[in-house]
């Protein structure tokens, strides 16, 4: 048996007539930006994450932009910066650059995963503009405890951003992931818990105000057609065939999220006698696994372990290999010691993992794993 990483075309094939359907009702409306499939998905997409407070979307194209909307809404560039978990993929990080201002790099929670509260504490600077909290594979990051300390520091001034690329559909004390800080990013890659044919994002906005802003900047800076208010707008649109898509999409969310987390309870029990080390979740939170991170002991048996699941065709991935305060592009950036995030770049391994995954392919990783372990 072969088991591939994901194969996204078994997704589409659940809902081929329909997304067929809407992709053929954009290319006869003659309108192909900024139109009312655009305006559509934002409404349903809000509605969706059942938000308290006044929470708004702005499609955009893509999870990069949505992060650099946030920034550029919050009025942060250059001489400013943003605390970020090194443990994360590369786009959250240089979606800060693309702003101007400067990254810092902070360690995560050796259990979790995730953003560790008194390192980010550690690494406040009278500079700190904004925090990018990264729900890392699916898991969310304790954003009550880091609104506590920001207000134990007094840091009202610091946004707060969710970076929801991996966690659409997650939730903390029944909040949607993405509604709990200032900003929410979500990106639509074709491979996320729902996945555009294409690229696509979108912000979400807690303050009515921002809303307005993060519109004229995802349209070169203009509140209307030739009346520019802001100078360094940008162009990031979620297109009309793209919005369409995802409007189909959407209503597959919860299904798909609900497949994965059965999926992931099923590696965690049969790996529950192994010497594999699984992200802990946070008692407040239900999360909405993207992908299935395990940890072994160390280097050794990691790269023996993907080698042997080879062997077996079972396609894995390491998510990340390089960690971003070693990558090069970001030599010149502040960043704290990250043990943490360097030992688990040496120990993880992403298996199989997704909605479309089949019970017998599964069953497949499970048993070559434990035969690798004599089991
Ligand atoms: C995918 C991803 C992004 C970037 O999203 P794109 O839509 O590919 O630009 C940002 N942050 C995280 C954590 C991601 O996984």
């Amino acid at each position: 048996m072969n088991v591939p990483f994901f194969e996204l075309g078994r997704l589409v094939k659940e809902q081929e007539s329909e997304i067929s359907e809407a992709i053929i009702r954009v290319v006869k409306s003659g309108w192909y930006i900024l139109g009312k499939e655009c305006s559509t998905f934002e409404n349903q997409l809000k509605n969706s994450l059942h938000a308290k407070n006044s929470t708004s979307i702005v499609g955009c194209n893509s999870g990069t932009d949505a992060i650099t909307l946030a920034l550029l809404t919050a009025k942060i560039g250059k001489g400013d910066e943003v605390i970020a978990p090194s443990q994360t993929a590369v786009p959250t990080i240089s979606a800060i650059v693309a702003t101007g201002a400067t990254p810092v790099l902070v360690d995560i929670d050796p259990n979790h995963w995730v953003i560790d509260v008194e390192k980010i504490k550690a690494a406040l600077s009278p500079s700190t503009r904004a925090v990018i909290a990264v729900h890392l594979y699916g898991n969310m990051a304790d954003i009550s405890a880091l609104r506590r300390m920001l207000d134990q520091q007094k840091r009202d001034d610091i946004q707060l951003i969710e970076d929801v690329a991996q966690a659409h559909g997650a939730s903390w004390e029944g909040s949607q992931a993405g509604t709990l800080g200032d900003f929410g990013t979500f990106s639509f890659y074709p491979s996320k818990n729902i996945g555009a044919l294409g690229d696509g994002g979108a912000l979400a906005t807690t303050r009515s105000e921002d809303t307005e802003i993060a519109k004229m900047l995802r349209f070169y800076g203009q509140k209307s057609r030739y009346d520019a208010r802001i100078p360094h707008g940008i162009n990031s649109r979620l297109d009309e065939i793209q919005a369409a898509v995802l409007s189909v999409r959407l209503n597959k969310l919860e299904e798909w999220n609900n497949r994965k987390n059965s999926q992931m309870k099923i590696y965690a029990e049969a790996f529950s006698s192994l010497p594999i080390k699984m992200q802990k979740v946070h008692a407040s939170c239900k999360p909405a696994w993207h992908l299935a991170v395990i940890k072994l002991e160390n280097q050794q048996t990691r790269d023996a372990l993907k080698n042997h699941l080879e062997m077996q065709k079972v396609e894995t991935m390491i998510h990340y290999p390089i960690p971003n305060h070693l990558q090069t592009a970001f030599d010149r950036v502040k960043k704290m010691p990250c043990p943490i995030t360097e030992e688990l770049a040496s120990c993880i391994l992403s298996l199989p993992m997704n909605a479309g995954l089949r019970d017998t392919e599964q069953h497949h990783v499970i048993q070559s794993v434990r035969n690798f372990f004599g089991k």
